[in-house]
């Protein structure tokens, strides 16, 4: 079967792709998802009478407003409500604010004092040159306290006990609050900080986010292919399964997913061997936490989970909350509780990983396969984002 483009993976990289396609007269091909429904990690389903996002919470940034309107195309405006960001740290028994270090005049005046005595001899604030390895770097850029308490277990719980594995490189997603914003949130008893992303969002009134790319997927019509892995590329070719040849690959899977990659050099099998990832499962809890916060991070070693997302403070009416785990800390489920699991849900950024997808990329590109998204490139990008980069990609296709 020969098709003009074949798209790997129907989550929201390759849906906007498709759906972008669509809107510039390309028609001409194929989007093959391995699983039988589109959305990937942005999918929800019904749990305890109310949507539950079975990848993790998720909301729509606003910021991109024509990744917005992309979305408002096929989710109307008037079927979302937006919210304010109120996220907040469990620590000390005390819930505070998010960014920590712009939030910690919520603690107690000791907790205060050790903070910001921390941070005032932190390696960033004394002129110490930046290092290179991840935790060094937590306890240059926020001292000791905010390392060892928050960061240091936190960043463990997420991606893995050893963080030297991870570069420094991502880590300006991270806010960037300084000594002196820490001082004047103290002094005047309020948050002096930029919130980094998610400030201000959209949920879906009656849906789960799910309900945004079920509908992007549904006017893709008989060209999404659902429960059809691509399980085989030949790079060089340009075939999928041996059956699908195509004038041009994007591929949204994990370059490590595939049974069988062939026309590439060995260095970059080698550069796909060495990606790393994380898999997270979402258990449904039936209780409502005391708190106005849409989601809670959970730095406490001794509790499996990272955070947790309050439905009710995003989807009125609802109730229960659900718990984000990495798989490894998970234990056994209960009898007839819910878990929904993702084998693939945080690209890891190790050390090198952009230089080995620099190099991946530019061979594959070489003979017309594409990655794209969250996997496709190896980032840990928003949908936001990989939508935005998706309607990018439909114009440069489009003009040949
Ligand atoms: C816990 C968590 C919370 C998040 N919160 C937010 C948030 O609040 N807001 C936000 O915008 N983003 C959030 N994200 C990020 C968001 O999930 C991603 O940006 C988005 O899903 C990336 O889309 P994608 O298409 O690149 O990848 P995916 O969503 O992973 O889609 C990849 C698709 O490829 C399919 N596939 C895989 N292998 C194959 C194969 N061999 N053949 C065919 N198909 C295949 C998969 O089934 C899947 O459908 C969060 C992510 C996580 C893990």
């Amino acid at each position: 079967m020969k098709t003009k483009i074949a798209i790997i993976g129907a989550g929201p990289a390759g849906l906007a792709l498709a759906n972008a396609l669509l809107r510039r007269g390309i028609g001409d091909f194929l989007v093959l998802e391995r699983e039988a429904e589109a959305g990937g990690l942005c999918r929800s389903q019904i749990v305890d009478g109310a949507p539950l996002d079975t990848g993790g919470g998720h909301f729509l940034d606003v910021r991109r407003p024509a990744v917005t309107a992309f979305a408002f195309d096929f989710l109307p405006e008037a079927e979302w409500n937006r919210f304010d960001r109120d996220s907040r740290i469990s620590i000390h028994g005390r819930l505070i604010g998010s960014p920590f270090e712009a939030n910690i005049w919520q603690l107690d005046e000791a907790h205060q004092r050790r903070y910001l005595a921390d941070i005032a001899a932190a390696g960033c604030n004394t002129g110490a040159p930046m290092p290179e390895k991840f935790v060094d770097w937590i306890y240059w850029k926020l001292g000791r306290g905010i390392a060892e308490d928050y960061m240091l277990p936190y960043n463990r719980k997420m991606f893995g006990d050893d963080l030297n594995v991870l570069g420094t490189y991502w880590l300006e997603k991270l806010p960037n609050v300084s000594y002196e914003d820490t001082l004047r949130s103290c002094e005047e008893r309020r948050p002096h900080a930029v919130q980094p992303g998610h400030a201000s969002f959209h949920y879906p009134k009656a849906f789960g986010f799910g309900e945004l790319w079920r509908r992007m997927g549904e006017a893709l019509g008989p060209r999404l292919l659902l429960g059809t892995p691509a399980r085989t590329l030949d790079v060089a070719s340009r075939t999928v399964n041996g059956e699908i040849e195509a004038g041009l690959v994007v591929n949204t899977a994990p370059w490590p997913a595939f049974e069988r990659i062939d026309g590439l050099s060995p260095e970059s099998l080698a550069a796909i061997a060495s990606l790393r990832h994380t898999a997270v499962d979402i258990d449904y809890v039936p209780e409502d936490p005391d708190t106005p916060a849409q989601w809670i991070y959970q730095p406490d070693p001794a509790l499996p989970e990272h955070r947790w997302l309050v439905r009710r403070n995003f989807l009125p009416g609802s109730r229960g909350y659900w718990r984000e785990t990495r798989r490894e800390r998970n234990p056994p489920l209960r009898p007839g509780a819910f878990r929904a699991t993702n084998d693939w849900a945080y690209p890891l950024n190790t050390v090198g990983k952009n230089e080995a997808m620099a190099a991946l990329l530019a061979e594959a590109s070489a003979h017309g396969v594409l990655g794209l998204g969250r996997w496709g490139e190896w980032q840990h990008y928003n949908s936001d984002l990989v939508v935005e980069r998706a309607l990018a990609l439909a114009e440069r296709i489009s003009r040949g």
